[in-house]
């Protein structure tokens, strides 16, 4: 490949990934909810990009179960099934086991000060009343835990497994209330720091059980959004 082709096929490559994290974030802050259709002319125009590139994402989105590609009908964000649900919870489990399991006392001390700034951050958040930061906060601490667990399969497979969470909250929450708890999340920090790994493993899933039980896994609709409303400023 000579070297102008191949800067051509990095830069097609950065944006291809700038949609998709555009649009997972979108997603994870539910401001685009399950049964979404997404109109590539308008993210053409919301995002300022190749259609093409737009193409190419929401093909890719769609591997990842994130999006739909119905035949003559174009994209939708997904509506997982009851019976998925199920099945991210279950995965969930066992990929957050092991990001608590691979996170040593050493691993806590090296990164303390961001937890602790999220920990404030999630107590502040928490006590008001906005419920996109609500949901958005206690969703960061998952993925805390699984940057700082340091094994970028694992990571690699919760990021997937967090953006479809986020779809199943949106379909089957019960209430408005995100009850995530902060107590629980500090349950588990408080066990790593000391270096009990099986202690924050037990309250990690008990934590899970309950996100779960706070789901009515029978109901299904989708919204209709604006989309460029909801995919500006990310
Ligand atoms: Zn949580």
């Amino acid at each position: 490949m000579t070297q102008s082709k191949s800067k051509a096929s990095s830069k097609k490559q950065a944006e291809v990934q700038r949609i998709i994290d555009t649009l997972s974030k979108a997603i994870a802050q539910h401001r685009l909810k399950p049964g979404q259709r997404l109109v590539e002319a308008q993210i053409v125009g919301a995002l300022n990009v190749n259609r093409n590139h737009v193409q190419t994402a929401l093909q890719r989105l769609s591997l990842q179960r994130v999006v739909t590609i119905e035949p003559n009908r174009g994209a939708f964000v997904s509506q997982p099934s009851a019976q998925e649900a199920r099945e991210i919870f279950a995965a969930r489990r066992s990929v957050e086991r092991g990001i608590v399991e691979a996170i040593s006392i050493e691993k806590i001390e090296r990164h303390w000060d961001i937890i602790n700034a999220h920990m404030l951050g999630e107590l502040e958040v928490t006590s008001g009343t906005d419920r996109q930061a609500i949901v958005g906060k206690l969703s960061d601490y998952h993925r805390l835990l699984a940057d700082i667990c340091d094994n970028t399969v694992l990571k690699e497979i919760f990021d997937n497994l967090m953006v479809r969470s986020s779809l199943i909250v949106s379909l089957y929450q019960r209430n408005d209330v995100p009850t995530c708890q902060h107590n629980e999340h500090k349950k588990v920090l408080d066990a790593l720091r000391l270096g009990d790994n099986d202690l924050a493993v037990k309250v990690m899933l008990e934590h899970l059980n309950n996100l779960e039980a706070e789901l009515v896994l029978d109901d299904n609709q989708g919204l209709d959004i604006d989309l460029a409303s909801a995919l500006k400023d990310i």
